[in-house]
């Protein structure tokens, strides 16, 4: 992928989660009621993945500040805000980051927070631990790994990611889940060979320290947390 593709990649996925998938993103993540059976697996893999990081990251030592990088409508913020860490949340999408600022608001957190509108890759600043969950699924290999690289380069202490790993039985429901009705289709979700994963992180001088595979209906993901070595 050239520059300009990945520039424009990043642009329908500013557009996207500004507009149309604003809402059906706030659904899932709100744990609606009403949700498709679809959305709802969605819903309980994404809830299932968030627990298991927020234990990872409550058990690291020295960890003060925090970057959830694509932070969406916050959970993953301000649940950390909750917890006592200093915690920048950013994402491409305005109103993402006005959702996350919202929740924050209402959940008393909004001292320990700070907000950012923008890509990640144009963020400088060092924090002991950068989040970034299911984010990197949207992204094809080539800006996947420089997006692996950057946010290594950003945390001094812990990376903790998702991406969606490849394997046939996956692709073949990825393709099953195109077939569901236009309302209940996921966004495209870009499947990423573990070796990929491994490399892009060891290049960026990281080592994995642990992973844990997620599997809900049609959420599919793979948690790693990596070490600055
Ligand atoms: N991390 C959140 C969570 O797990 O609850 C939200 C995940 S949502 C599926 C993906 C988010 O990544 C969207 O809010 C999108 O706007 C954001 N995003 C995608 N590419 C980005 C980039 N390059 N910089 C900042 N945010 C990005």
């Amino acid at each position: 992928m050239i520059s300009k593709e990945i520039s424009q990649h990043k642009t329908n996925l500013k557009n996207y989660f500004d507009g149309e998938g604003f809402d059906r993103w706030a659904a899932i993540y709100s744990d609606a009621e009403n949700l498709s059976f679809v959305r709802k697996t969605i819903a309980q893999g994404h809830h299932q993945m968030l627990a298991i990081a927020h234990q990872w990251l409550t058990d690291t030592s020295d960890v003060d500040t925090v970057l959830d990088a694509g932070c969406g409508t916050g959970l993953f913020s301000v649940a950390m805000a909750n917890q006592g860490y200093a915690v920048t949340a950013i994402d491409i999408s305005p109103k993402m980051v006005s959702k996350t600022r919202q929740y924050a608001e209402q959940s008393n957190v909004i001292d320990n927070m700070g907000f950012v509108v923008g890509d990640i890759e144009n963020l400088q600043m060092h924090y002991d631990a950068v989040a970034c969950f299911d984010v990197l699924v949207h992204y094809p290999p080539d800006p996947f790994i420089a997006l692996v690289n950057h946010l290594a380069q950003r945390c001094s202490k812990t990376l903790l990611l998702t991406y969606a790993p490849y394997n046939r039985f996956l692709a073949g429901l990825h393709r099953i889940g195109g077939w569901f009705p236009q309302d209940n289709r996921r966004t495209e979700i870009q499947m990423t060979p573990d070796t990929i994963v491994v490399n892009a992180l060891a290049s960026a001088g990281m080592r994995i320290h642990r992973s844990a595979s997620v599997s809900r209906g049609f959420y599919h993901v793979k948690l790693v947390q990596a070490f600055a070595s």
